[in-house]
């Protein structure tokens, strides 16, 4: 039985460590394991909207504490150990959305998985580096040939452009 514990939290440490290495060579800040009221979250009715980039979002939620709007995304499926990237832009997509309606920053957004919530704090650095995912976006959307950016698929087979997408990969 104590092998078995033993075992257990190497396996621990292991996927820990296995996580942190992956957050720090994207370089995004991660998140928080965090503690959430749901019933405390209101339903967002209509989507947000930034003109200036041309960006709109619809949280799944907004949070207000301590005179700031939070946004929550959730999400269905395996809680992973920490967030994956996608979702950390989207959550600071929305931060971003926020921020431009309310005319407030908010410091971090929520991704709310089934098993754990996860605060990511809207860092500057953050809000730059997804800045520079919507520049690519827009310069991608009209090119003729755009490389396919990821060797995953899985990500293919849950697309919405897969039946037209000619570097699909299943
Ligand atoms: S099907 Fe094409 S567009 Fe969709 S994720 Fe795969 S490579 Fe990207």
């Amino acid at each position: 039985m104590l092998y078995l514990v033993f075992l257990l939290v190497i396996l621990a440490l292991i996927f820990l460590w296995q996580s942190n290495r992956q957050r720090s060579a994207t370089g995004l800040p991660g998140g928080r394991v965090i503690y959430t009221d749901t019933h405390a979250w209101g339903e967002v009715e209509k989507p947000l909207f930034y003109h200036e980039l041309g960006l709109t979002g619809k949280p799944d939620y907004l949070v207000e504490r301590d005179g700031l709007i939070i946004p929550v995304e959730v999400k269905s499926g395996r809680t992973p150990a920490a967030p994956y990237d996608s979702h950390i832009f989207q959550v600071a997509a929305y931060c971003l959305l926020v921020e431009k309606t309310y005319g407030k920053r908010p410091p971090y957004g929520i991704i709310h998985y089934p098993n754990r919530d996860f605060a990511v704090d809207y860092t500057a650095a953050l809000e730059s580096s997804l800045l520079d995912q919507l520049a690519d976006i827009k310069r991608d959307e009209v090119r003729n040939n755009v490389p396919r950016s990821h060797e995953e698929p899985a990500r293919c087979r849950s697309c919405g452009f897969r039946k037209v997408c000619d570097q699909k990969l299943a």
